[in-house]
């Protein structure tokens, strides 16, 4: 693949803390509209190169590149979170007193029109897209809830329907299920799969009967750098996979 189809292309990343290397040669290439999980044991590297992708943290060699010819080693994180990059962490942090609509709302990209004319325009596009959100995360008959009164998975959900609101391009998403029961964990593997359609996603998570569940290419990371990539069966039947990772 040339790295203008690609949304998320790392060629050489490595990155040292006082002296350890966390990342070491890392290559990654994401396709445009592709969905990716992201395995492997603790230590591996997985959090670090979210924070590469994000600029949170900046590589000490390598390429970064996003959406084919965006140079990301040379934009900090506000920059890389604008260019439509949004990332949800392990836990959800909603507004919690606010209600779920209000949450989408707070989270729509851009400041409001100061000319009512277009105003009027952008509210009903405003309230379209809002809608279509509620209806991706099945969270239309919660939309006048407070978010402190949902359940872990629906927080987890609103979360996602909040990154969704600001339009991104790609999706970070950082172990979505856990701490959630069996049929929460689906109906996030079912919201992933539909959020995939229209978008990049790249999830890190340890589930791998929800890795199973979403079907996707599956990353093996292992002291920095892959370890192992290719369908889940593939790399779970991988020695080198099984020995670090899976037959623990
Ligand atoms: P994972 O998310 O796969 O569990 P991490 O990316 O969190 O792995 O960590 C990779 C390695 O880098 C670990 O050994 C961790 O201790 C180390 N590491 C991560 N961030 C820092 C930091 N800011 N300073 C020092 N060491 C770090």
């Amino acid at each position: 693949m040339s790295r203008k189809e690609t949304i998320l292309y790392l060629d050489g990343v490595s990155v040292s803390f006082d002296g350890f290397r966390a990342i070491n040669n890392l290559s990654l290439v994401l396709g445009k509209g592709e969905m990716r999980a992201i395995i492997g044991p603790n230590g591996a590297g997985k959090t670090t190169m979210m924070d590469i992708i994000t600029g949170k943290t900046r590589p000490d060699t390598g390429d970064v590149y996003f959406d084919g010819d965006v140079d990301l080693t040379k934009h900090d994180e506000a920059e890389i979170a604008m260019m439509g990059i949004g990332r949800k962490f392990q836990k959800p942090t909603v507004f919690e007193s606010h209600t779920v609509e209000d949450n989408l709302v707070l989270s729509l990209k851009g400041p409001r029109s100061i000319f009512p004319a277009l105003f009027h325009r952008r509210a009903a596009e405003e309230s379209e897209r809002i809608d279509e959100i509620l209806a991706v995360t099945r969270l239309g008959e919660r939309r006048h809830d407070l978010a402190a009164n949902l359940s872990h998975g629906q927080k987890q959900w609103l979360e996602i329907g909040m990154l969704l609101a600001q339009d991104p391009k790609l999706l970070l998403v950082d172990e979505p299920v856990a701490g959630m029961t069996d049929a929460e964990t689906e109906e996030t593997a079912r919201l992933l799969k539909e959020i995939s359609r229209t978008h990049s996603v790249v999830v890190v998570e340890h589930d791998m009967h929800f890795v199973r569940e979403l079907g996707v290419r599956v990353t093996c990371l292992h002291e920095g750098s892959v370890l192992s990539e290719g369908s889940l069966d593939a790399v779970s039947a991988d020695e080198r996979v099984i020995e670090v990772y899976l037959g623990r």
